[in-house]
């Protein structure tokens, strides 16, 4: 059965804003998102209000989940600081009630400030850490997902967050399409696929919907992922970030607890450039670069496995020295690569023995090393 968003609406107009008048008439509500039983809409209001408005967000979810044949709910309360006005709540920790999530003023974060100091752990999760690249398109979830493996492999206990709001790729990475179910205390259940556990927001919401989220929005729904997931006991979890080094993307670093970054880069002159952007994000908000890998480093050719540097390979090697940061690898461009991506099979997993599987494992080993200590104390 399909919902509609006018359905949506009427029983939106049945819940009360802290004003009094109906949510409809509140004009708090961003665009409505309603297909396949999946609804996802966010509340934007004021940071001040916000406290205030987080029992009306939990009411219009109840609302909207009441709604014959709606299987997933997902409302952000948003709120956006007005110039002059109090700074928001600091963000806490969520009491496990799916949904229900702190508002997160997007405003960039200030210099220098431990994202630890600001987010809590996430209960199981002894490390999370970020791959990250300067702009789309140079590999970054093919790179989160082959590391994730490649971890795995080591014996660790592995996730993956596509948090890559703009452009989730981890469905058509992994294969995986199907809904996360709720347990019993409503936290979604990641998905799991090559002994990973896996979550994307591309499982909840339309690719299109994605594309139109704004900063609050994006906050909103990674710290829900995060911590409305049943995560279980993981030693590292891997958050594969939106691309690009924006407002989103340094409010994210600094608002998930993360343990380290890697970025991404091709060689290229101009994706080098966009990863030191990237380096210089975390480096503002204290999240240790783990390292720079190059991706599509040289070019593999399939039948003869002659190498040809079509980029001027070695780019990220050069700069990771410049800027005495570890650098971790360097992988081809090759079409097993490409291919086992693009049909669901990453290649660490379907080629395990094969050379690209061993690149990806050499990088894991490197991060594993360096987060050998807090894994441990975990
Ligand atoms: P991003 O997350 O940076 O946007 P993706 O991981 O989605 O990038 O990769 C973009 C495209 O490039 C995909 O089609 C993927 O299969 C391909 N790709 C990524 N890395 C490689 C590689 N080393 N060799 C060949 N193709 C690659």
């Amino acid at each position: 059965m399909s919902v509609t968003q006018q359905q949506v609406l009427d029983s939106l107009a049945r819940v009360k804003s802290p004003r009094g008048v109906a949510l409809t008439h509140a004009n708090v509500l961003s665009a409505i998102s309603a297909s396949d039983g999946k609804v996802f809409f966010s509340i934007n209001v004021d940071a001040a209000e916000a406290r205030a408005w987080e029992s009306i967000r939990a009411e219009a979810e109840a609302a909207v989940r009441a709604i014959p044949g709606v299987t997933t709910v997902m409302v952000a309360l948003t709120a956006e600081r007005k110039p002059g006005s109090a700074p928001p709540p600091p963000p806490q920790p969520s009491r496990g009630t799916p949904g229900v999530q702190p508002a997160h003023a997007h405003k960039p974060p200030q210099g220098g400030q431990s994202p630890m100091a600001r987010q809590s752990e996430i209960p199981g999760v002894a490390a999370v850490i970020a791959v990250a690249s300067g702009k789309g398109g140079v590999g970054k979830s093919t790179t989160a997902l082959n590391l994730a493996l490649g971890l795995r492999d080591l014996g660790l206990k592995v996730g993956l967050l596509d948090a890559d709001i703009y452009g989730p790729s981890v469905p058509r990475l992994t294969g995986l399409r199907d809904k996360p179910e709720l347990n019993g205390e409503r936290k979604m259940i990641p998905l799991r696929r090559f002994g990973l556990a896996i979550m994307s927001i591309g499982f909840l919401v339309e690719e299109e919907t994605a594309m139109i989220w704004r900063g609050p929005m994006v906050m909103s729904a990674v710290t829900q992922m995060l911590r409305d997931v049943e995560w279980g006991k993981l030693d590292v979890l891997v958050v594969d970030m939106p691309p690009g080094t924006g407002d989103a993307q340094l409010t994210l670093a600094q608002n998930v607890p993360l343990k380290g970054a890697v970025i991404v880069s091709t060689p290229q002159d101009l994706s080098l450039i966009d990863a030191r952007r990237g380096l210089a994000m975390f480096q503002k908000v204290n999240v240790p670069v783990l390292g720079i890998v190059e991706n599509m480093s040289y070019f593999q050719c399939p039948h003869c496995g002659t190498k040809s540097d079509i980029f001027g390979h070695g780019g990220a090697r050069h700069e990771a020295e410049k800027l005495k940061v570890p650098f971790l690898g360097e992988i081809p461009l090759h079409m097993a690569i490409r291919a086992t991506s693009d049909a669901g099979n990453p290649v660490v997993d379907s080629e395990p023995d094969g050379p690209h599987a061993a690149i990806y494992r050499a990088i894991a080993g490197q991060v594993r090393d360096q987060l050998k200590g807090v894994i441990a104390a975990a």
